[in-house]
């Protein structure tokens, strides 16, 4: 990577990039990483003012376009695919990172909230890798890289209809990963919690008004047991992405990579 860390050259200087959900978290951070990389990155998000102050923030580290864009909304994927032809006329790496997950039990998810988590989590990618496909497809070494979860493997049940959608998804991955070789890598990264956007939002809905932010994740992380003591970071993510996304990643296709501080309990 291009900064101090590490010395591997991922190999996408002069490269594009689109990054769904980048106004925030995970998606930000990746953003700023692929910039350090050498590439230019497209971000979407549903909040324009958001998505401004994200796209000033990253802007100091190399050259991005921002563009609203609900990716359940078609018309707004190919609106941002256009933008984004008009702007550098390819594109080399699609992260679909864009979404959040849902809380509930079996007995009170309602067939409404089913359909449209499932929508959510199945038509955040289907609806932008149709779209990038062909763009894609002509990079030479296109890849896509879906942000997903540990619940995909592990389910847990009181995010009953988000496990399974989750798994649905890395089935559909593992379908496109055939269908798309050798012009287009599909791979994944599954998460554990990291310190983002949800996380935030639970803290400010937490029933312990005592505990200070740190506190309430010291105590989310000792109850969940991660092996690692603590969240992750929304970089360190972004680090594994960087790497799935690259040439430096040119023999995986169909894969994942787990970041979760050791949270699976499956072999
Ligand atoms: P954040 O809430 O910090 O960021 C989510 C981003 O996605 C925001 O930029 C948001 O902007 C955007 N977004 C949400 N829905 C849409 C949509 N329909 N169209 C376009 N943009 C959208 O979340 P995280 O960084 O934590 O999460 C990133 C991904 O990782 C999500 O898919 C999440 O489910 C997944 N994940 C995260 C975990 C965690 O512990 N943090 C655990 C497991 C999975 P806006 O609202 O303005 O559209």
């Amino acid at each position: 990577m291009a900064s101090e860390e590490s010395e591997m050259d991922l190999g996408l200087r002069g490269k594009v990039a689109v990054v769904t959900g980048g106004s925030s978290g995970i998606g930000l951070a990746t953003a700023r990483v692929l910039l350090e990389e050498g590439m230019a990155v497209a971000i979407c998000a549903r909040d324009a003012q958001r998505l401004e102050q994200a796209r000033q923030m990253l802007a100091t580290y190399g050259d991005v376009l921002a563009r609203p864009c609900d990716v359940l909304d078609k018309a707004a994927v190919t609106g941002l695919l256009e933008a984004v032809q008009d702007w550098r006329g390819q594109c080399d790496l699609l992260v679909n990172n864009a979404g959040q997950g849902r809380m509930s039990t079996f007995a009170d998810t309602t067939d409404a909230d089913w359909a449209e988590e499932l929508r959510l989590k199945f038509f955040s990618q289907i609806n932008t890798i149709h779209a990038f496909a062909p763009l894609l497809a002509r990079s030479g070494q296109g890849a896509v890289v879906a942000v997903n979860s540990l619940l995909a493997y592990q389910p847990e049940a009181q995010m009953v209809c988000t496990s399974a959608a989750r798994a649905g998804v890395q089935n559909l991955l593992k379908s496109l990963a055939g269908e798309f070789a050798p012009d287009i890598r599909v791979n994944s990264v599954v998460v554990g919690l990291i310190e983002s956007g949800q996380w935030e939002r639970r803290f400010e809905a937490r029933d312990d008004r005592s505990l200070t932010r740190e506190q309430w994740l010291a105590t989310v992380a000792r109850n969940r047991n991660i092996p690692l003591g603590r969240l992750g970071l929304p970089q360190e993510v972004a680090r594994a992405i960087a790497f799935m996304g690259s040439p430096a990643a040119s023999f995986i296709t169909g894969a994942q990579i787990e970041v979760s501080g050791g949270l699976s309990r499956y072999v």
